[in-house]
């Protein structure tokens, strides 16, 4: 196995609260140490002068398509994708077809991540058969097969009984439940946030309490159950404050958020653009400074992009024929940086920490360290270099993305997995 060098970068690690310039060295797919003035030693050295080294990021909600979908994504394009965006482990979401409900669909994503996708795959499995929302799916033997989480993400469940059954078996199980908050009786047919635009629009609105009430009941519930409970794509205010509140009644309740949700308000919608268009939506100004108090205050705990390619056929519709959803992985650093880090709102440090030890400690990954013996992860950003995201080059199989042609300044500069360098700028 070759060893590799890397020299010179400000090597930032939060789970040991390590930041400062030093070496990195990666060796049989592993740290093998960091420090001062580690000589080469035959190893290939990368020099990172000027650049942040941090534990490899980890994107918690991803869908890759695959099986089923293969024309908008599949498990190599989704990879490649989340390569070129500085992460080097992703977690799939189950709606794919068929659903990611039993062993055999888990079993079948893993085998081929490991022959096709050059980041760590981590399925996540449905939490009901089909993702229906009515009988428990394989759980058990999802988790033997390799699933690390349990979420019916592009759905809710809506019946409370099924979800406090499926806490208390995920709970025995040792996995974290996701859920996709949304009480569909309230977002029913909307297509954007419910408020002003929506009406100036003349589009239905999905009101924010479609969201609230579903993180209220999952609240109580892993209160009554003891769950690890996690909601995904938090976008709505008083959500935030309801995870707050829950974190500091000492339930293990946590959250991600999406850039698009803390970068983009329901008014920054051109016209018709259905590359705005995704759930939960874009909300108000309101909520989208909630999601930064919400990630300065540690209510939330990671940010993840639920990647959701769509092709373009898909998307070339009216706003309200449009499905769901938009491409994330490329894009995610960039945000993160100009809405969070480069606005002085967080530290740079805790942007890595968001995509590292946060997501890692919801999932329990063994990955987000640099620490001696640690999977050779790596991701290595720049905080300054200024690009532009050119959606066309994308290497996504789909180009659903609002970000297109946005210049931002810092990205991923190299992307490094198990010892060896994946993709670099
Ligand atoms: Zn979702």
């Amino acid at each position: 196995m070759p060893k590799l060098l890397i020299k010179n970068g400000r090597v930032i690690d939060p789970a040991s609260g390590h930041d400062a310039v030093a070496d990195v060295l990666l060796e049989d797919g592993l740290v093998a140490g960091v420090g001062q003035n580690i000589s080469a030693n035959g190893a290939e050295t990368f020099d990172a002068s000027g650049l942040i080294v941090a534990p490899g990021f980890i994107d918690m909600h991803v869908h890759l398509r695959e099986p089923g979908f293969e024309h908008a994504e599949t498990i190599e394009t989704g990879a490649r994708a989340a390569a070129a965006g500085g992460f080097t482990s992703i977690c799939p979401m189950p709606n794919t077809s068929p659903v990611n409900d039993n062993a055999t669909v888990t079993s079948y994503i893993v085998d081929r991540a490991r022959r096709y996708a050059v980041v760590n795959v981590f399925p996540i499995g449905a939490i009901t058969k089909g993702s229906q929302g009515e009988e428990l799916a394989a759980i058990a033997s999802m988790r033997k097969a390799g699933a690390v989480a349990i979420s019916d993400d592009g759905r809710p469940v809506m019946n409370a009984r099924v979800m406090r059954r499926a806490m208390e078996f995920a709970k025995s199980c040792g996995i974290p439940v996701i859920n996709h908050c949304e009480d569909l009786h309230l977002s029913a047919g909307g297509d954007m946030h419910e408020g002003l635009e929506s009406v100036k629009r003349g589009l239905r609105g999905i009101p924010s309490c479609s969201e609230d009430v579903m993180v209220a009941r999952d609240i109580l519930l892993a209160e009554v159950t003891g769950a690890r409970y996690h909601v995904a794509h938090i976008s709505a205010r008083h959500s935030v404050d309801m995870v707050q509140f829950a974190k500091s009644r000492g339930l293990a309740v946590t959250a991600e958020v999406t850039p698009h949700h803390f970068a983009l308000a329901d008014r920054d919608i051109p016209p018709y653009d259905s590359n705005y268009k995704m759930k939960p939506p874009l909300r108000s100004c309101g909520d989208v400074d909630a999601m930064v108090r919400g990630v300065v205050s540690g209510a939330i705990d990671a940010i993840a992009t639920d990647h959701a390619p769509h092709p373009g056929d898909a998307k070339m519709q009216e706003f309200e024929k449009c499905p769901f959803g938009i491409l994330g992985l490329e894009t995610a650093i960039g945000i993160s940086l100009e809405q969070l880090v480069h606005p002085g709102k967080i530290s740079v440090v805790k942007m890595v920490e968001l995509f590292t030890t946060g997501p890692d400690r919801i999932l329990n990954l063994n990955r987000g360290t640099l620490a001696t013996g640690a999977a050779g992860d790596v991701t290595i950003f720049s905080t300054d270099r200024e690009w532009t995201y050119d959606v066309n080059k994308s290497a996504s199989k789909s180009r659903n993305s609002p970000f297109d042609g946005r210049t931002f300044r810092g990205g991923p500069i190299a992307t490094i997995v198990n010892g060896e360098i994946v993709w670099r700028a």
